[in-house]
């Protein structure tokens, strides 16, 4: 790949910054040096604690026994943390703006109101029975009554578990299945782009098979009739209206698990991830400080939905531990138009604005005029999260959006990881588009050679592992601890194994390449997806692109890529050839593309990941064996995709 540029810290951010490069230097060196001695002082600066702790950390990472137990004996709550604590010196801020998917309806909660709604619910919660350590499972729109429902399940010690609202009932029913849950919170109907979504109803075909949830509780969002059965269902604002505003939080200790969270599926079978209470909080809220700069009082906008991990750390539990502003957002990008994003940053002068590459490249595709058309100068730090951001979308976002003003924190982390692992802080890392460069405080990265495990020292590239734990880690995988050793901790025996591949530069920044088990082998050189994508994307005529690899009789392994244009791009062979011809400029001629398949749209998670495990399976002809197709947004995509399958 072209050497890339490297833009420095801008002198304005860094003068005000939390952690300037000096500063991130001498933490660093003090958070791998003396772990312990770091973590006891980050834990009483971020977190309010009923009880001490009486160690900080204790683990084994295996490749048999896996434990990892942060600030051990402590004891805490996280509600009291993100609310209660807040009351005095903030109780009439705002704590959630919410932005509904109508341009004309907006709503604010403060501290000391969203404090009132979350003992009600709690007390609502406690009168059905539900206990400390009960499950409960949140199936909601993009609404402040989900943040209310989540942090009352904290407030009682109860673990909840949130679906996205864009889930199927039978997806809905595996999961609360899966963890037992007795109670579940939704809404009558989700708003999103004007459509409604039917989440009574889909709840109500997967209850009809998980006879042990008796009780759910409805938000009346939109008001169109739902099918009601009494004495399990009941309307959340009755509920709310009898219940007292005065609960006081459960004291839990630091182990105690707080919510599980089940992964995108991107690679497989979703994993119901369990996270806990101390070593969470203080990670959540560390890492939400830090990697977006987060000043006080300052408007923060995460765009993802509360029903992924981004959504619970970096919309509910990171800001509101810090007393942040946070915005909620129950629309999408381009709905009424492919300026909402925008327009609605001018309107509640955001100034730190956190996405997902899958959106920046969607309003890419439909050019510069629907940004242009607006201010947004309240914007001061951008954020990328989710998939490897290509570099030529990096651009766009940085010059286009943050017109040239903003720092990009490229964070990388996983549902597993609690909070961001590797990633740029605004007032301290020079940037490099499409590299998350830097490791986190306390957070010790290395590359091991994929096929043997040998570590790789100084420049290089293989799979990315993390070789001790970080208080944000997961502990188990809910009901299958076995499934948690085989998976993350018995391929690279005494680490922590991502399943993400990456290079590290001469810099030590760090360039994730994407999954492992995605990496080409063509004719013995390893070759990342990630890279091969960001070249197509360099022509003009590329809106995206998904490169995997399909078994070929030389070569080992050859590289079939799909290829959606830009709106109004007639797709010819001539433009077939130059794709080819530019991916060999830009990597070289080991990179050349075998197949091109032009694809109208590609198959993605509800979260937006590529999935390039069925894409695979689509160039190897192997139809038959899909796997698990339950996460697809749009499984037409697929049929489609079959269907124009390119001959080999
Ligand atoms: P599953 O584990 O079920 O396959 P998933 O891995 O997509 O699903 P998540 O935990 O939501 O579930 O996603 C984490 C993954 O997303 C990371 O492992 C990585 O591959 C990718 N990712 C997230 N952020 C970045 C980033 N900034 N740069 C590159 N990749 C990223
Ligand atoms: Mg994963």
């Amino acid at each position: 790949m072209s050497e890339s540029k490297i833009y420095p810290v801008p002198p304005a951010i860094a003068a005000t910054a939390h952690i300037n490069q000096a500063r991130y230097q001498q933490l660093y060196q003090q958070s791998v040096k003396d772990p312990d001695g770091f973590w006891a002082e980050q834990a009483q600066e971020f977190v309010t604690w009923f009880q001490p702790w009486t160690r900080v950390l204790d683990y084994n990472y295996g490749p048999d026994e896996v434990y990892i137990r942060w600030f051990e004996g402590g004891k805490l709550n996280v509600a009291y943390n993100c609310l209660d604590r807040h009351l005095e010196k903030r109780g009439d801020q705002v704590a959630i703006v919410w932005e509904s998917d109508d341009p004309n309806v907006d709503r604010r909660l403060t501290y000391r109101e969203l404090h009132t709604e979350v003992c009600k619910l709690a007390n609502v919660l406690k009168s059905r029975g539900v206990n400390k350590g009960d499950r409960v499972c949140i199936y909601m729109p993009m609404i402040p009554e989900a943040a209310v429902a989540m942090l009352a399940c904290a407030r009682i010690g109860a673990v909840h578990s949130v679906v996205f609202g864009g889930f199927s009932p039978d997806s809905l029913r595996d999961r609360i299945l899966d963890s037992d849950c007795r109670v579940l919170i939704t809404a009558d109907e989700g708003v999103r782009g004007g459509r409604h979504v039917p989440l009574k109803k889909n709840a109500d075909h997967a209850m009809a098979e998980c006879p042990d949830v008796t009780t759910c509780l409805v938000v009346k969002r939109t008001g169109n009739a739902v099918e009601w059965r009494d004495g399990r269902d009941i309307w959340y604002h009755d509920a709310m209206a009898g219940a007292s505003d005065q609960c006081a939080a459960e004291p839990m200790d630091a182990e105690d698990p707080l919510f599980i969270l089940y992964t995108s599926g991107s690679t497989g079978k979703p994993k119901g991830v369990l996270h806990t209470t101390g070593g969470y909080l203080v990670f959540a809220a560390m890492t939400h400080r830090y990697s977006f700069d987060y000043q006080d009082g300052e408007m923060y906008w995460c765009t993802a939905d509360v029903g992924w991990v981004t959504g619970h750390t970096y919309i509910v539990y990171g800001p509101l531990a810090n007393g942040a502003k946070s915005l909620m957002f129950e629309g999408i990008p381009n709905y009424p138009d492919m300026s909402r994003f925008w327009q609605v940053v001018d309107k509640h002068q955001v100034n730190i604005f956190y996405t997902a590459p899958t959106a920046i490249r969607a309003l890419m595709r439909a050019g510069e005029a629907p940004v242009k058309q607006t201010s947004r100068a309240s914007l001061r730090i951008l954020g990328s999260v989710g998939e490897p951001i290509n570099p030529e979308a990096w651009e766009w976002y940085y010059h286009v959006v943050g017109d040239g003003r903003c720092p990009i924190a490229d964070t990388w982390w996983q549902t597993e990881t609690g909070g961001h692992l590797i990633t740029p802080l605004p007032g301290a890392t020079p940037l490099k588009p499409g590299s998350a460069t830097q490791p986190f405080f306390g957070v010790v990265p290395a590359l091991v050679d994929a096929t043997d495990g040998t570590p790789i020292a100084g420049a290089g590239e293989g799979a990315l592992v993390i070789t001790r734990p970080w208080p944000g880690q997961m502990r188990t995988v809910y009901g299958d601890h076995q499934r948690f050793i085989d998976t993350y901790f018995k391929q690279y025996p005494g680490y922590y194994f991502s399943g993400d591949g990456a290079r590290r530069d001469n810099d030590g920044d760090y360039w994730i390449t994407g999954r492992i088990d995605d990496v080409l082998n063509v004719s013995g050189h390893r070759l990342g997806t990630a890279e091969i994508e960001s070249a197509l994307v360099l022509h003009s005529a590329v809106a995206e692109a998904a490169v995997v690899g399909y078994p070929h009789d030389i070569k080992g392994q050859g590289i079939y890529a799909y290829v959606t244009v830009m709106a109004g791009i007639t797709q010819t062979d001539e433009l077939k050839r130059e794709l080819v011809q530019l991916v060999r400029n830009e990597i070289g001629a080991i990179a050349t593309v075998d197949i091109i398949q032009w694809a109208p749209s590609l198959p993605k998670t509800r979260s937006g990941k590529i999935m390039r495990r069925i894409l695979r399976k689509i160039a190897a002809n192997e139809i038959s064996t899909l796997g698990d197709t339950s996460t697809l947004a749009d499984p037409t995509v697929v049929e489609e995709l079959i269907a124009h399958r390119a001959n080999q």
